[in-house]
């Protein structure tokens, strides 16, 4: 975040979260990369001790009790340790505890959010199938009521942190019958009998936190376990929308920064024809442009946790919000991280510096927590249905009136 707009509690907040990033082993983040490391678990349960993990979850649980406007510090901070260490501390601490906080029983918080707060347990979430992650209502994973139980069939995939996950969020159709809105619920699965992960993909980057495949055969569970009640997983899936992608956000932006840096340090002491590249418009401008990205994707994050903090902006609104920050801060994140490398020359796009890394890293943010394409979908949607609301048409001047010939109605042809 912006470091003059911080009260001191967030500057010092910062601080604590810039400590914990400086004390990252570079073995951890070159094993994970290499995947001699598939899940970190030590890196959850330092967090833990620092009081690092779930920053909006209330103390009683465990958490810090803050806003969103912290979080995003917080979220960024992590995202420069590596993106794959800032998914991972996303995925527990923001996603799965705010849902289980929200959405749980009582008995659940105790039982599973404050262990995972303090990185004893871990948690995936598992939303993703290999019939496709963009159809939410498309799930084939099933549960069927067994007594007084739920039974759950199915696999997911792609699901980070599964390799080392001792709870799972899962989704699965409970009502197949029903209107899709109330067709799916939310489970939270231990890792019991039925639950079995595979560590089998080879990603491009995001590399050594667990992401798996997972297979859940006939897998029962209490139904207490359903968060939000059966049949109530759509609830959850649209909250989560909020800590998915606005997280992602934050992260990314953290994920993003070194590169600049590495790229203006870099820049300013590599010469050709006689003086720092720097100097040449073609170079200093790609940075100025990285840093004016990077600046507005912040300014972006900044005013959709407002949004999303204050409570009072339409839930149709702070989605559209939500969308447009991940896909603007993603997008112009790859643009930063392209622009890095070419201004490096040769020896950006080899191992001696990480850019190589956090370029691979990137990538991946324009296509989880739902794709860039429906990142566009629901902007257009919610901005639709938005601006045509008779009460907000009504709130600005008619500027279709300031036109010369703007009377001419008959030229008004729309079908
Ligand atoms: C490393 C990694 C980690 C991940 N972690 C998790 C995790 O922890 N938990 C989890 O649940 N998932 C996770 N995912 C899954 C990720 O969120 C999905 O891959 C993503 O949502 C897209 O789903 P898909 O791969 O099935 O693609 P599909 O849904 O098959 O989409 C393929 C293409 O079609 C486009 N498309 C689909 N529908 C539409 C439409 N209506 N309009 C326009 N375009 C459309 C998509 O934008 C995309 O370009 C992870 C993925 C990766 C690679």
């Amino acid at each position: 975040m912006f470091d003059y707009m911080m009260t001191a509690e967030q500057i010092k907040l910062r601080d604590e979260a810039r400590e914990f990033v400086k004390s990252i082993p570079r073995e951890l983040i070159l094993d994970m990369d290499a995947e001699r490391v598939q899940f970190p678990r030590e890196f959850l349960r330092e967090a833990g001790k620092r009081n690092l993990l779930g920053i909006r979850i209330p103390k009683e649980y465990g958490g810090r009790g803050l806003r969103w406007v912290d979080d995003i510090i917080v979220a960024e901070e992590m995202g420069v340790a590596s993106y794959s260490l800032a998914c991972l501390w996303g995925v527990g601490g923001d996603i799965v505890a705010e849902a289980i906080v929200e959405f749980g029983e009582e008995e659940l918080k105790g039982e599973i959010v404050i262990p995972l707060l303090k990185g004893e347990v871990c948690a995936a979430e598992c939303l993703t199938e290999p019939r496709g992650g963009s159809d939410f209502f498309g799930s084939t994973t099933k549960a069927r009521k067994v007594g007084g139980d739920w039974v759950i069939t199915g696999q997911k995939r792609f699901i980070v942190g599964a390799e080392g996950a001792d709870w799972f969020m899962v989704y699965a159709v409970t009502n197949p019958d029903a209107p899709e809105h109330e067709r799916i619920s939310c489970f939270m699965v231990p890792r019991t009998k039925g639950v079995e992960t595979k560590y089998i993909y080879g990603l491009m980057g995001v590399r050594g936190g667990g992401a798996g495949r997972l297979i859940l055969n006939e897998v029962k569970v209490p139904e207490r376990f359903a968060l939000n009640g059966i049949n109530g997983g759509f609830d959850v899936f649209v909250r989560n929308m909020i800590p998915e992608r606005l997280g992602t956000s934050a992260m990314t932006i953290g994920s993003v920064r070194p590169a600049i840096e590495i790229a203006t340090r870099y820049t300013s002491r590599r010469k050709a024809f006689g003086q720092p590249i720097a100097n040449f418009q073609a170079v200093g401008f790609k940075v100025a442009d990285s840093v004016m990205l990077l600046d507005a994707s912040r300014a972006m994050v900044y005013a959709t946790a407002r949004a999303v903090d204050s409570g009072t902006v339409h839930p149709g609104r702070v989605r559209r919000m939500i969308s447009e920050t991940k896909k603007f801060v993603t997008e112009s994140a790859w643009t930063i991280a392209n622009n890095c490398m070419q201004v490096m020359g040769g020896i950006g796009y080899t191992n001696i510096y990480p850019l190589e890394r956090i370029l691979r890293d990137i990538r991946l943010a324009l296509i989880w927590v739902g794709t860039n394409e429906i990142m566009d979908l629901i902007i257009q949607h919610e901005w639709y249905k938005e601006y045509l609301r008779p009460e907000t048409a009504q709130i600005s001047r008619n500027v279709e009136m300031d036109a010369p010939n703007a009377d001419k109605e008959e030229e008004k042809v729309f079908e």
